[in-house]
């Protein structure tokens, strides 16, 4: 069985380097990161992963934006899961991403690793 592809998109990188950190203690998975949401475009477009969770406050793409065009994609762009990865306190950002085409969300910062294992579990098949 090849490894699954998880592209992590986060421009913060204590945030990013966590939550790679939490995927690499959960499983054998084949990291992809992005620091803005072109970036994220490009790597789906070349190296389509099984899972994305892509932050929401990004610089040149927003998440919401980045969101939007690849369920416009061809390919597997609209059927990719995407997790939205969202700020404390920032009342309202869950409903806009979920109407931007994301899958599901995830509160920053992840303390707890089990929550990172119940989306893949949801999600990865
Ligand atoms: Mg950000």
């Amino acid at each position: 069985m090849s490894r699954k592809k998880i592209l992590v998109v986060e421009d913060n990188e204590d945030n990013r380097l966590i939550l790679v950190y939490r995927l690499r203690k959960i499983g054998d998975f084949d990291i992809l990161e992005a620091t803005h949401g072109q970036e994220a475009l490009d790597i789906i477009a070349a190296t389509p992963p099984d899972l994305m969770f892509l932050d929401l406050k990004l610089p040149i793409l927003d998440g919401w934006e980045t969101a939007r065009r690849i369920r416009k994609m061809e390919g597997n762009g609209p059927r990719l899961p995407i997790i939205a990865l969202t700020a404390q306190a920032m009342a309202g950002d869950e409903e806009k991403a979920l109407s931007a085409g994301c899958d599901d969300y995830i509160t920053k910062p992840i303390v707890d690793a089990s929550i990172v294992k119940e989306k893949l579990r949801k999600f990865l098949p």
